[in-house]
């Protein structure tokens, strides 16, 4: 049985280390609230967030999350981290953003 890979709506590659949108914005969220940031900050990051996955989960998946297992998955792990840096850099400083590139280029990878 030939298993069916879905491509990456963003960048159209093959999703390796498949995460679902909804499980990546829970560890920005845990990250987020690592870093002092105000509630309106938190807040502002939630509300984003909360969005971008509202947005990935419109299209259809048959991939499933290596964390939740739902079939959900349809952004790869470099595009969430894209967005989700996007969303960081527009409400908080360049200490903090500096600090997501760090922590999440080392620590998502080894996620399981
Ligand atoms: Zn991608
Ligand atoms: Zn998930």
């Amino acid at each position: 049985m030939v298993e069916v890979i879905d491509l990456c709506t963003g960048c159209v590659q093959v999703i390796t280390n498949p995460i679902c949108p909804h499980c990546f914005s829970n560890q920005v969220m845990t990250w987020a609230r690592d870093k002092n940031l105000s509630k309106q900050e938190i807040d502002s990051i939630r509300k984003q967030l909360r969005t971008l996955v509202n947005e990935a989960e419109e299209t259809p998946s048959s991939t499933r999350c290596i964390i939740c297992g739902s079939k959900r998955v349809n952004l790869c792990i470099y595009c969430f981290t894209n967005k989700a840096f996007r969303i960081v850099e527009k409400n908080t400083n360049n200490t903090v953003t500096n600090e997501f590139n760090e922590d999440f280029d080392t620590k998502i990878w080894t996620l399981r």
